[in-house]
């Protein structure tokens, strides 16, 4: 059985828990993503939300990604980590008048927009400061994304996005309000998506969609078709790297594009999960009645996502070489859903192991909280513990 390479010596040194950020795994992916994107001229973003981690912000600002944001918070982040304003795209059902004005003082590439209300404040805004916001309509594909419901965002009973049925309403719109500008259209069907026919399902729809902005004679700059591709949380070992070569294919071999359209790409998952792990420590082995029982010293404050999504976590001993056994692995807090697996495959533990939990560098550090006072864990990277 391979297991990921890990400093561990210098792990012995560091309070547990925290995460590592193996940069190696990340910079090779934005390799992969850069030869890839450009074969095709495509335009991608990182999705901010993903991990703001500013070591791993580094290495994705030195790749020359965009960034996607859904917060006032994550421009400013973005815009700190030298990400260029005109390569920043801000989405969100719920911006707040602070935010739009944060985006429009810094000349944001746009805006994508979810409701008529928001067109409507964004246009106001705008005026107030005499500029013109440009904004990129996010539209409702109803498309299923084939994932867990909690991360399908691209189906009419979403709360994301504006539905197909309004269409008509608000390109009506644009030639009365004066100071915004239509550059584009934006979808995000989801996350976490591995079945690539989600993906050729969104192309067609989009360029349905397109076909109806042309019968009304309404150009647009570009098409971006948000982010959602998945990654390999069985084996990250031997898949580090999603296929993208495959899903930018998708892209190619099925949109229809105008002349000079630009296609517009924002990932989050596939570009930071499999270079993080959470690094832990065994407390206690405990034989309950049934079943035997790891301890952690981590716990869901510090990785949610198994009890939010009911997400599966690839974890291995780093510390034991000793025959598999089976245990329910579980954090310390006072939940019955701090439970990061159960009847889990691992070699033979005891207390002061150290475990990895794999695949961890995606929505993991950034969704950490402090329920039951705990600390919030620290992020380390391969290049600090060389
Ligand atoms: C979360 C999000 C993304 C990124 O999704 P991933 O599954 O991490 O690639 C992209 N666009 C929008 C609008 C999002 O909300």
């Amino acid at each position: 059985m391979i297991k990921g390479k890990f400093p561990i010596n210098k792990f012995s040194e560091i309070q547990t828990p925290f995460y590592y950020y193996d940069l190696d795994i990340l910079r090779t992916t934005l390799d992969i993503i850069k030869l890839q994107a450009k074969k095709n001229d495509f335009h991608v973003h990182y999705a901010m939300k993903a991990n703001v981690n500013p070591s791993v912000l580094a290495v994705i600002k030195d790749a020359g990604l965009g960034a996607d944001c859904v917060s006032g918070g994550e421009v400013e982040a973005a815009i700190k980590a030298g990400v260029s304003p005109s390569k920043v795209v801000f989405a969100g059902v719920g911006k707040a008048d602070w935010e739009i004005n944060l985006g429009l003082d810094n000349d944001i590439l746009c805006f994508n927009v979810e409701s008529i209300p928001e067109l409507e404040v964004i246009n106001e805004l705008a005026a107030a400061k005499g500029k013109i916001g440009s904004v990129a309509l996010r539209i409702n594909p109803n498309v299923s994304a084939h994932t867990h419901h909690y991360i399908t965002t691209g189906l009419t009973e979403n709360k994301f996005g504006i539905n197909m049925s309004e269409l008509d309403e608000v390109i009506d719109l644009f030639p009365v309000l004066a100071n915004i500008k239509l550059i584009g259209i934006h979808f995000h069907i989801g996350s976490q998506i591995t079945d690539m026919t989600s993906f050729q399902g969104l192309c067609m729809r989009v360029n349905e969609i397109q076909d109806h902005f042309l019968a009304r004679k309404v150009k647009l700059e570009h098409i971006n078709v948000g982010g959602g591709l998945g990654i390999n949380y069985e084996h990250p070992n031997h898949f580090p790297i999603p296929d993208f070569e495959a899903y930018f294919k998708i892209f190619h071999d099925h949109l229809v594009l105008q002349p000079q359209q630009t296609v517009h790409f924002e990932l989050g998952r596939a570009v930071v999960a499999q270079c993080g792990s959470l690094i832990s420590r065994v407390l206690f082995i405990k034989q309950g009645t049934s079943k035997k029982f790891a301890i952690l010293d981590a716990g869901f404050t510090d990785l949610i996502r198994p009890a939010l999504y009911q997400a599966y976590h690839y974890m291995e001993n780093i510390s034991s070489e000793l025959p598999a056994e089976k245990y329910d692995m579980v954090g310390p807090i006072c939940e019955s859903s701090d439970t990061f697996a159960k009847d889990f495959t691992l070699n033979q533990s005891k207390r002061g192991d150290l475990i990895a939990i794999r695949s961890a560098g995606a929505y993991g550090e950034i969704m950490a909280s402090q329920y039951n006072l705990r600390n919030l864990p620290v992020g380390y990277t391969s290049d600090e513990l060389k």
